[in-house]
């Protein structure tokens, strides 16, 4: 069943997902080469206590950290490590969610590390470009494959794949909530979208074959072909007004 969530809930998840985006943030700027992707989760682990929150993925199905940091080849679910350095040329997926008031957040971004090729960059973009298309369909009356629809064509468009595997969610007092948010998918099919309803979107999109294969930690997954991966992602609540990106820091 999906929760339909009030005026009052969505103000209370714009908190958590406040924290959210500051711990986003807080790492993204720490990006750089030399620094390890446990650094980075130390560094958003700080943001969201300071901020009176609980990391929302650490101790998830046993997930051992409170970001995921998923470099080049990986899509997602990396588990920080003191051992992987950043080096320049690298792009990483940092994705992190808070719990606060009962409400999770959760947003992710791809980030450059220092000079990257032309296509690396393109695939960022378009993992950005993909969710605010798709973005334009998060509003009441539209369908849930229409954001599926918008995904899918703005990442081909560009010659990229998106992964079948992973998929978006609805979010509130669980960070993993239904509806499930293929991206990609039949415009105007699916559910009909209706204000209070709240759904993280997550393009992940490939630069080669959308297959998909899990490290033998049982969490990370990559790309079969060794390509890079990209993903984007933001909580967002349906509105009568239109959509309302809850992890977007203002200013
Ligand atoms: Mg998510």
């Amino acid at each position: 069943m999906i929760e339909t969530k009030s005026e009052y809930e969505i103000s209370l998840m714009r908190q958590a997902c406040r924290i959210s985006a500051l711990a986003l943030k807080a790492a993204g700027d720490a990006v750089r080469a030399g620094i390890s992707t446990w650094e980075l989760d130390e560094i958003a682990f700080g943001v969201i206590v300071s901020n009176g929150a609980t990391p929302a993925f650490l101790g998830y199905n046993g997930f051992p950290n409170s970001i995921c940091a998923s470099v080049n080849d990986e899509i997602i679910h990396g588990i920080p490590s003191r051992e992987a350095i950043l080096k320049e040329g690298d792009i990483i997926s940092i994705d992190v969610g808070a719990v606060y008031n009962g409400y999770v957040g959760d947003n992710a971004n791809t980030y450059a590390v220092g000079a990257i090729s032309d296509e690396a960059r393109l695939l960022i973009e378009t993992s950005k470009l993909a969710f605010y298309n798709s973005l334009e369909f998060a509003r009441p009356g539209c369908r849930l494959h229409d954001i599926s629809h918008a995904v899918q064509e703005t990442s081909e468009a560009n010659g990229f794949s998106v992964v079948r595997e992973f998929v978006g969610h609805g979010i509130g007092k669980k960070m993993h909530e239904p509806p499930s948010i293929p991206n990609y998918g039949k415009a105007g099919t699916g559910i009909r979208l209706y204000a209070g309803m709240v759904l993280a979107i997550e393009p992940m999109i490939n630069q080669g074959s959308a297959k998909v294969k899990i490290n033998s930690d049982g969490w990370t997954a990559r790309t079969a072909d060794g390509k890079l991966s990209s993903h984007y992602e933001h909580t967002v609540a349906i509105t009568k007004a239109g959509p309302l990106i809850l992890t977007e820091l203002e200013g």
